[in-house]
């Protein structure tokens, strides 16, 4: 008997255990290979279409796996060409991915959580908590279905993790996801074109470094004290600014990667020239890139981005103190791109913290 399930995904195997797959099933082990090449690079969309596998062989694959387990219950294209998906999953939960296009780039920006534990006041995310985590196949399926939307000429060169939830509290089913888009046979992106974000959770942190792969990390720091970022980002009561930047300096050494810190400016409670002041005190003397992001308006929420001026102030302010700084712009406003909007529409919210100006 075999163990895996009647309808597993196909995108939870790597190359590996597909290979091994081939092999009790009586196939050469280069048909993982090629199976993968039509997964990743020549995008079917079901098995049969897979031409040069035999046909026994694909009808083994049928019998148990699915290649797309997932449905796409809404499609958005805003005016900017960013396209989002809604994914229903097979439980009925949801996730959003996302699809950027800027000049030559086509990023893809993906969820690793259904809901998020972390409780950032100002993130659509986690309003209702989290859910529970997504499995590796569930990820790159949000990977190959943005992949679908491209032109056959188009590739996607870089995948940000800034979806919902938090990968470093699901790195079990996210790192050999982002293994996958870096391998060769499979996406074959390369590393540095890969960015996990994260809420800054030190051990987490840790592990990705001792993982070995130059992905780049964005620490959301959003908060230039503990006393500020314990209201904004409530696990920071347990963790503190001290531990994440240790633990992120010690990733920009063991990586060589110059790490960004995410900072998403509220109007009227981060958005201070002080702010900048000690922003720029803490960061000035590492190798940092600071993306400073204004806040895209939730609709429970009462918090919005800071006037113009004054982020343009801010922006200076950290220039002054030598460190790198860009403001990020909006893409797909018009269609709720950021942050579990989409997803936030399906459901009733709770507000059981907030924040006010
Ligand atoms: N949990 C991870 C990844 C998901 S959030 C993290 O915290 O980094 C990805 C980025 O989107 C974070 O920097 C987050 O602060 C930002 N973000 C979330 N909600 C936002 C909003 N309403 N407006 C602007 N940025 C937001």
């Amino acid at each position: 008997m075999s163990p895996v399930a009647a309808t597993a995904r196909l995108t939870d195997l790597d190359r590996e255990a597909l290979s091994a797959w081939c092999s009790k099933r009586g196939a050469e082990s280069y048909r993982a290979d090629q199976i993968r090449r039509w997964v990743f690079g020549k995008r079917v969309n079901d098995i049969d279409a897979m031409h040069d596998v035999p046909a026994s062989l694909r009808t083994k694959l049928q019998e148990q796996f699915v290649l797309f387990e997932s449905k796409v219950v809404r499609h958005q294209i805003s005016t900017d060409r960013t396209e989002k998906l809604l994914l229903e999953l097979h439980d009925g939960e949801h996730v959003e991915c996302v699809l950027m296009r800027e000049t030559s780039r086509r990023t893809v920006c993906i969820s690793t959580q259904v809901g998020c534990a972390m409780g950032c006041v100002f993130c659509a995310s986690g309003l209702n908590g989290v859910k529970r985590n997504l499995a590796t196949g569930e990820i790159l399926e949000q990977v190959l279905r943005l992949d679908r939307l491209l032109k056959a000429d188009e590739r996607i060169t870089n995948v940000v993790v800034m979806g919902i939830g938090e990968p470093l509290a699901n790195l079990r089913a996210t790192l050999p996801a982002l293994d996958t888009l870096n391998e060769k046979g499979a996406l074959g992106l390369g590393a540095r074109r890969i960015t996990v974000s994260t809420v800054g959770l030190p051990e987490g942190i840790r592990a990705l470094a001792a993982h070995g792969k130059p992905y780049n990390l964005a620490v959301s720091l959003h908060a230039p004290n503990d006393e500020l970022r314990n209201r904004i980002v409530p696990v920071n009561a347990n963790i503190g600014l001290d531990a994440i930047l240790a633990a992120a300096d010690e990733y920009f050494e063991k990586t060589g990667r110059r790490v960004t810190y995410e900072y998403v400016l509220l109007r009227g409670i981060n958005d201070e020239v002080e702010h900048a002041k000690q922003l720029g005190t803490l960061l000035r003397d590492r190798n940092a890139h600071v993306n400073l992001i204004p806040m895209n308006p939730v609709e429970p929420l009462n918090l919005d981005a800071p006037a113009a001026v004054q982020m343009t102030k801010f922006v200076e302010r950290l220039e002054q103190a030598g460190v790198n700084v860009t403001l990020r712009k909006r893409k797909g406003a018009d269609i709720d791109a950021a942050c579990g909007q989409l997803r936030l529409q399906e459901q009733t919210v709770t507000l059981e913290s907030s924040i006010t100006p």
